[in-house]
Formats: C-alpha cells, structure tokens, sequence
C-alpha cells in the first residue's frame, strides 16, 4: 500500500535544486568561459570528448555558425528565453516553452530539432513533433529542479490516495503546469485532465471546476496559489500535498474539503525573489514598476504591481513608455536581455545576486557545437524520445488545453 511505503521515506531535495545556486555571482558578469573552467562550478555536468572542453568562447562561436550553415533547413534550432546569450544568438526561434513546442510542430521540414531548453520541453517538442523528427537536447543534465519535484510514482500514490477519499465526492481533475514529465502529462491525460502554461493557467482552472469539483495541480504550488486566488478559491479551501506523508500530510476529512489541492513543488530560481527586494527597488526608484513571473511566492505577487508569463513580461516593459523603470522578478538571463533591447527604459532584476537558473545554464555552447559536429557526420547525439503510449496520452492533454484556450 502506498501509504505504507511513505511512512519510512526521508524527504529528499532534487539533487538539481542543490545546485541551483552554483552559478550565482555578484559581479554581474555571465558571459561564457571554456567548458573546462565551468566544470568547475559544482554541478552535474554529462561527459562528452575532451577536445571540446578547452575550446574558446569566439572559437566555438565560428565553428557553430559553420556548422549550422552546412546543415541547412535540416535543422531547426530553438531557444528558450533563460538561455545564456552565447546560445540563443543561434536559435531560429525564441520563446517559452510552449511556443517553442508549437513551433516546432508546424515545421515539418526540420529533420532535427536542437531544443536549447531544458529535458521537458525536448519531451513536449517530442510529442508534438511527427515521427520521423529527432528531438536533440545538447546536454542531458539539464533538467528543471521543479519538475524533479514531482515523480511520477509519488503523483500515481497521490492520485490513488484522492481517488480513494473521493470515490464518493465528486471529480477531481489534474492539471499540470507544462514544467512537468510527459508521465504526469500523461496522467492528466487518461483522467480527464489538461496542461496549462503560466498564460493560461487561469482559463484552465476555470474550465476544470466545470467538469469537477476540485482540482489537483502539479509541480508549482506557488503557480497554483496565486491562480487559485485570482479566481476567488480562498487560501482555506487550499492545501499542499507533501508527497513525503501519508495523504499528503492531512486528514481524510481535510482532503474532502478542500477545492485545490496544491503539489509540494517550487522554482528555486522564482522563490528567491521577495517582498523585501520590491520595498527596496521602491525606496531607491519611487516611480518604479514591479513586474514578476506568477512562479513567484503569494506574498511576492501581492506586492508586485504586475505578474504574468515570461512573454507577457516581455511584451509589458517593451510595450511601455520610455523612460520607466521597470523591477523584474524572473530569470537574469532573460532580464539582462530586455534590458539591453529596451535602452530607452531602466530595466533590473529585483535580486542583487546574478543568478542564473542553473540547469538552463548548462546548455554551454561546448555541448552545442558538439551535438551539431555529430548530426553533421550523421551521428545523432542525446536525442530525447518520448515512448507511443505515454505521448499519445500527454497529447491529449496538451490538445485539451489547445481547445480551452
Ligand atoms: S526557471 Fe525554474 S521552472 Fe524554469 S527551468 Fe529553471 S528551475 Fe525549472
């Protein structure tokens, strides 16, 4: 019995998490060093031929460019917003993770798709891409510490515990945010549930509460509370399930009683940002504007004088009028970015400390270079694969959310 098996697990935090902070520094500077510098940083980091580990930042660039010409429209490169400046200068599209994957699927002339992101938008691209295209994700530790958060064997207990307390007491319907594993995609998909991304997030909670009572929401809790709130679910009719006790940690009558069950899972990059940064960016800048992503913590949000997905951040600093100022809570890389295109504007990350999500970060233009010299010799390395069943089930609930939306 599954509640059996819990009672003498120790709680453990995804190894990825510990390294979160490994690339965070203070002299605001993240341009890249040789791959063998970086080992350095304490972090996981996959093997791959020594020769690329002492290449030169401006020597891995030529060599990338050419390789890219020489592949042609056989490849498609796609960069996700996080990633570090020396790699999304190669992306044919940026965007967030569900854009990035659309695209993908409506370019069917691309027979690899080097995905610079992390593993679960390389499983989404894969899903929706046709058979014959070979995801390729240029270096396999780069995961999401919140999607490590949420195993598929602890959501199946999870899900079998709810069932069992409420056979009796209308639906429950699983929602998960797309930084999640196409297993719990999967698993949203063959109950009745749907994806959303922090976009849409609001308009799928809505759609859920027509077809169930209540909701289960995976990885994020903070992405589930601030929606729940923004909906009028008040923070008594809430709870987190802690995959780590029995029933999450609450009484049979507790489960019954709540409207949205919240799983224990977090951004560690998001959580770090804090109402107290925001009372600082107010005292030094009085006329700025907060803007932060909806990862971030309830008491963060509320402070905040704005929060939306990573596109809606974009598009609200770009779309404002020179000369604001603008405080953002969400990934440096991306910050420093808007920053440079909005010169007009004085644009900053709320936290003092540059701290890049650091499995984004490990997509090192080494790891690049070396998975476009094997596709050019034919040689197709780290390719990300999703098997039929789970994917034609994930799919399902990745239409779902397409038709709600
Ligand atoms: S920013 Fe947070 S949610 Fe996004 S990939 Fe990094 S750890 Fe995962």
């Amino acid at each position: 019995m599954a509640t059996l098996t819990r009672d003498v697990r120790k709680p453990t935090i995804p190894i990825t998490e510990i390294e979160q902070s490994a690339f965070c520094r203070t002299d605001e500077s993240l341009k890249s060093k040789t791959l063998e510098e970086e080992f350095k940083a304490g972090v996981r980091w996959q093997k791959l031929p020594i020769e690329y580990l002492k290449l030169k930042p401006e020597v891995l660039e030529a060599r990338i460019t050419e390789r890219k010409k020489e592949l042609g429209t056989r490849l498609l490169m796609l960069g996700h917003h996080y990633q570090r400046d020396e790699v999304i200068k190669f992306a044919d599209l940026r965007g967030d993770s569900f854009k990035l994957s659309q695209f993908a699927a409506t370019q069917r002339e691309a027979e690899y798709i080097v995905f610079c992101g992390v593993h679960f938008m390389a499983e989404t691209a894969d899903i929706l891409t046709s058979p014959g295209q070979k995801v390729i994700l240029p270096n396999l530790t780069a995961g999401c510490s919140m999607a490590d958060m949420a195993q598929i064997d602890d959501v199946l207990d999870c899900w079998d515990d709810l069932q069992d307390v409420l056979a009796d007491d209308g639906g429950i319907i699983p929602i998960t945010y797309m930084n999640s594993t196409a297993a719990i995609k999967a698993l949203c998909g063959r109950n009745n549930g749907i994806v959303c991304t922090s976009s849409n997030a609001a308009a799928t909670f809505k759609w859920a509460l027509t077809q169930g009572q209540r909701i289960l929401f995976l990885p994020d809790q903070h992405l589930g509370r601030n929606t729940g709130l923004k909906l009028g679910i008040g923070l008594d009719e809430m709870l987190v399930w802690n995959p780590f006790k029995p029933l999450g940690g609450h009484t049979r009558e507790a489960i019954r009683k709540a409207k949205l069950i919240l799983w224990q899972g977090h951004c560690s990059v998001h959580t770090r940002f804090t109402p107290k940064q925001i009372e600082q960016a107010r005292a030094k800048y009085p006329d700025v504007r907060v803007v932060v992503h909806p990862e971030c913590t309830k008491e963060t949000v509320d402070m905040a004088d704005c929060n939306g997905s990573t596109e809606y951040i974009i598009k609200v600093i770009s779309e404002s009028k020179p000369g604001s100022v603008w405080a953002v809570g969400t990934e440096i890389s991306l910050v420093n970015r808007i920053a440079q295109e909005n010169p007009d504007k004085t644009v900053f990350c709320l936290d003092s400390v540059v701290c890049p999500c650091s499995t984004m970060y490990r997509i090192h233009p080494a790891y690049l270079l070396w998975v476009l010299d094997g596709l050019a010799e034919g040689v197709v390395v780290n390719r990300i694969t999703v098997d039929e069943q789970t994917a034609a089930e994930a799919r399902v609930a990745l239409d779902r959310m397409l038709s709600v939306v």
